[in-house]
């Protein structure tokens, strides 16, 4: 059996639904893509991931020859209702950068020490873009809502490339876009206008970017600030958005397939509640938020402006009193946004609570958001 059959066949057993391989050539294309959007990409850019270096695999590793990719698929199990619609399905599958004590972050290391055994040397911190690496090593085509999808499964996946120094056999591409020509209605359905083009997506205005790129202190000037009109769109989303992903007739099979629970999220889920993520314990942090929320947001208070943000847009009284509790926060930042969720709901008992703050606010910040919130309420 040749090298790259032995490392298709482990990458199956280990429980990925795909494996290929292409060359560690460059792609031009998405460097010239992404220098060209610098204004929409510069906090990634600019950011540790270093795309495109990683786009260029032997400017940082001369040595690279392959890159293999191996596909995940996490919409084998349901997802509980209570979490649809607030944490995208990628974030619940505990799949994205876990850490190797974790069964996905374990299976990832598995990979990686079989290549080396099989005397590979294994790229350490180079990230090649992996949905351009699967479509050229044969494993997944491109919709025009820029997600890769998998067939006989969907875009519910997560692909993951190691670049070696071992010149394997290479896959045939599938590099094209295979949606019904007439389908638009992922580019319909997204409410921020972030997809604006077939294959073309602003970050910025991305919800999942804003739920959790838009942090103090990152690359190239990012803040924690989420513009009005963004707020405004992000309905019940607290990490992540799938909206795109959940219109497309590709992903309705199994979107509507009767899959089993996964009994570890069920129970994680039973405890969720937008209040309890807004008005943040310790607790509630380590049982229910961590374990699913563990890879972008370092801060809770980014936690507790997300969910200020759904409770406002719920337009619904029933949140007031929480979100009165919430001015009291020692964060600036979630006394603001849980002001501009009092504006959203309005009424006169969102006004005086927002008056009542706004005369003993001392932020810049939270003042600002309030008298926002005041001039809407
Ligand atoms: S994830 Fe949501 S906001 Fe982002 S492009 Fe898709 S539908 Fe639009
Ligand atoms: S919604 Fe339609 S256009 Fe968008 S990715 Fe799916 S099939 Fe393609």
């Amino acid at each position: 059996m040749s090298l790259s059959e032995n490392i298709k066949d482990f990458g199956l057993d280990l429980g990925y639904s795909k494996v290929g391989i292409t060359t560690a050539d460059s792609f031009p294309s998405y460097i010239e893509d992404l220098k060209g959007r610098y204004d929409m990409y510069a906090w990634y850019i600019e950011g540790p991931s270093q795309p495109i270096k990683g786009a260029d695999p032997r400017s940082v590793m001369p040595s690279a020859k392959s890159i293999i990719v191996v596909v995940y698929d996490y919409s084998k199990e349901s997802f509980p209702e209570k979490l649809v619609g607030k944490i995208g399905r990628l974030y619940q599958a505990r799949c994205s950068l876990t850490p190797r004590s974790r069964i996905n972050g374990a299976r990832r290391q598995l990979m990686r020490e079989f290549l080396e055994n099989k005397g590979c040397e294994v790229a350490q911190r180079l990230v090649v873009p992996d949905r351009l690496s699967g479509a050229r090593a044969g494993i997944v085509t491109y919709g025009k809502n820029t997600f890769t999808f998998a067939d006989g499964i969907g875009s519910f996946i997560l692909m993951t490339a190691f670049i070696v120094d071992a010149e394997l056999d290479y896959d045939e591409p599938t590099m094209g876009e295979e949606c019904p020509p007439k389908c638009m209605a992922c580019i319909d359905a997204c409410p921020t206008g972030a997809l604006y083009e077939p294959l073309k997506m602003n970050p910025l205005r991305c919800i999942t970017y804003n739920c959790f790129m838009t942090q103090d202190g990152l690359p190239a000037g990012t803040t924690s600030y989420i513009p009005p009109d963004i707020r405004d769109k992000m309905g019940s989303w607290i990490h992540g958005c799938d909206i795109c992903q959940e219109v497309c007739p590709r992903n309705q099979k199994r979107l509507k397939a009767k899959l089993p629970p996964n009994e570890f999220l069920v129970k994680v889920a039973e405890d969720f509640e937008l209040i309890k993520l807004l008005n943040l314990t310790n607790e509630f942090y380590a049982k229910t938020v961590q374990p699913l929320m563990y890879n972008y947001i370092r801060e809770k208070k980014y936690f507790q402006r997300n969910a200020a943000i759904a409770l406002g847009n719920t337009g619904d009284p029933e949140f007031i009193p929480d979100l009165a509790r919430a001015m009291m926060d020692s964060e600036e930042l979630v006394r603001g946004y849980a002001a501009w969720a009092l504006g959203k709901i309005g009424g006169g008992r969102a006004m005086e609570i927002l008056e009542v703050s706004l005369a003993r606010e001392t932020s810049e910040l939270a003042r600002k958001e309030i008298e926002a919130a005041l001039a809407v309420a």
